[in-house]
């Protein structure tokens, strides 16, 4: 089974995409952490990161296509995040949960999580460019009729239970 979750930084994507690999026992594919490896060997990585900006999709697309391609069965997180990269895709997938998350909660958690990227600025940047480049995703998925929405402002642990629901529902489909 392959799965992508969408969703803009801080709407619980990294911790929910860890629960579904658990249940459904998928590999996890988190695009953040995979960067954030490269981005100690890579100087520009990292200047482009503290920014808040996207790192340019030819680079994305070939670092992360290249992990996919040694599984199949797995969950995508943070990846696609835009057009181009939706497009360079190998596999169909079966399932994308798109997790809405007001910006305000948004706003909220990241301040609470402290990691080297998240300030108030760089927030601002990757809320502004999550409209611009990530929403054309979501709805190119929507088109295809893979996506599901799901609320992603509750707690975690109701997030979760939602989560869980979906994806019974989805598998109990002929
Ligand atoms: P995340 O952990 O998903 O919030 O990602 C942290 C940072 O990694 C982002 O702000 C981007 O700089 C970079 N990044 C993660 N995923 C992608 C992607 N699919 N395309 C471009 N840059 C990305």
């Amino acid at each position: 089974m392959k799965i992508i979750l969408l969703g803009p930084t801080g709407s619980g994507k990294g911790t929910q995409a860890d629960f579904i690999s658990k249940l459904l026992r998928l590999k996890h594919i988190e695009a953040g952490e995979i960067l954030r490896k490269e981005a100690k060997k890579n100087k520009l990585i990292k200047k482009i990161m503290e920014r808040g900006k996207l790192i340019p999709d030819k680079q994305v697309i070939k670092i992360i296509n290249n992990i996919i391609k040694n599984y199949n069965n797995f969950i995508l997180d943070g990846f696609p995040r835009t057009l181009k990269q939706s497009k360079s895709l190998k596999f169909i997938p079966d399932l994308v949960l798109f997790l809405e998350v007001k910006k305000e909660n948004i706003v909220k958690r990241l301040l609470l999580r402290k990691r080297f990227d998240d300030n108030k600025k760089n927030i601002e940047m990757r809320y502004k460019i999550y409209l611009k480049q990530t929403i054309p995703v979501v709805k190119y998925f929507n088109h295809k009729k893979v996506l599901i929405k799901v609320n992603g402002n509750p707690q975690i642990k109701e997030v979760s239970k939602n989560i869980k629901k979906i994806l019974i529902k989805y598998r109990q489909q002929p």
